[in-house]
């Protein structure tokens, strides 16, 4: 579309992703282009403004935020705020008038995810949470050669994700209350998040268990690593880790029956590389691996296309709220079966 014809996004919270990745995606951006701001420091607001051409009354804060009601450069706002406040900026947004576009975790609370799925249905907007990897080429090439069975029959799904989560102390990640946890719903989430789009299913047994290293004082409130095992309806199994400990590592393979499939890394932003070991024709003992070469995307632009096109088009997002909800629930018992230290059957 011509930039005069691309629908309007605010965005909200000016923190590290909205600025090095999602205000520069917008380049990218076939659909969609930044139309207005929202954010607690004025100043920095102003100045992001005037480097993407955002006009200086489209410049919001988060008292006067409900404004955007009036605005009819916005139709999308996209929430990248810290993750206990996605639900009110959500609720507030819908009511607004205008669609959401939610960054993971949804929410800290199933209640909360719960609330944003009803304020978006009950003002007739459109809900997506940013799961950027499902719009990926990589992931989606992934799911086709799983889908295709060209690694035959899947078996086991091993992911990892997780980074020595590094800066000051009093971040928001290491707050329960902003965070909702520590590793898990920040990173490890796309662990969890790959086990359902890559089976196509929905786990029904977990466990796990979780460690935070003793007088550590980033872990006072939030966990250091998780690890959790799930089984899927068909048979398939997953072993998960995530951790705010380990040197970064973004990882999954997937093992069928008559090949392996993996990237690594998976959940980066780029760099990610596709693997396929198959049976080699000539020696049995010998693996036979190639590397499928696909070209690079920009993952937030595909994402906010996407957004887009579903407002344009009036179609159901890809990732809607319902994706978001089912993975706030899934953690919430993996937290749980790492408590009980009992498997949940679902
Ligand atoms: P940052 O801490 O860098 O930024 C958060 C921004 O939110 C702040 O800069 C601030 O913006 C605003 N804010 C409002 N209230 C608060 C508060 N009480 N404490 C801290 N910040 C506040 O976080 P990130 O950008 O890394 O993460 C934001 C969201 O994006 C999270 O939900 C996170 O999970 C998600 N995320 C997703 C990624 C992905 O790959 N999809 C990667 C990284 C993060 P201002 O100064 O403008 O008010």
């Amino acid at each position: 579309l011509p930039p005069e014809q691309r629908l309007g996004f605010a965005i909200v919270g000016l923190g590290r992703l909205a600025l090095e990745e999602i205000m520069p995606a917008f380049a990218e951006c076939k659909l969609a282009k930044p139309t207005a701001l929202v954010s607690g420091d004025a100043a920095k607001a102003n100045q992001v403004a005037q480097q993407y051409g955002i006009k200086p009354q489209n410049v919001y804060n988060y008292q006067n935020y409900d404004n955007l009601r009036n605005n009819p450069d916005v139709d999308v706002i996209y929430i990248v705020l810290p993750n206990s406040m996605h639900r009110e900026y959500t609720v507030r947004g819908a009511k607004a008038g205008k669609h959401i576009l939610c960054e993971k975790p949804m929410a800290t609370t199933v209640e909360d995810a719960q609330q944003m799925i009803d304020a978006c249905k009950q003002a007739n907007r459109k809900l997506m949470i940013a799961y950027r990897c499902q719009y990926e080429p990589h992931h989606r090439a992934m799911i086709q050669t799983i889908r295709s069975k060209e690694l035959g029959t899947v078996k086991l799904i091993q992911a990892d994700n997780g980074q020595n989560q590094g800066g000051d102390l009093n971040q928001w990640r290491l707050k329960r209350a902003l965070a909702g946890g520590g590793s898990l719903p920040d990173v490890g989430i796309y662990c969890l998040n790959a086990t359902r789009y890559l089976t196509g299913e929905e786990p029904i047994e977990i466990s796990a268990q979780t460690f935070s290293t003793p007088g550590d004082p980033r872990f006072k409130e939030v966990e250091e690593s998780v690890t959790f095992q799930m089984r899927f309806p068909s048979g398939v199994l997953a072993i998960c880790s995530t951790s705010y400990g380990f040197h970064e590592a973004r990882r999954f393979r997937v093992f069928g029956s008559d090949a392996w499939g993996q990237l690594d890394p998976a959940f980066s932003y780029n760099g990610l590389r596709m693997m396929i070991s198959r049976k080699s024709p000539t020696n049995s003992m010998a693996e036979n691996i190639s590397e499928v070469r696909l070209s690079e995307k920009n993952q937030f632009a595909l994402e906010i296309d996407h957004m887009a096109d579903c407002v344009i088009g009036n179609k159901q997002p890809h990732t809607p709220g319902e994706e978001g909800l089912q993975d706030q629930k899934l953690i919430a018992l993996i937290y749980q079966a790492a408590q009980t230290g009992k498997t949940i059957t679902l």
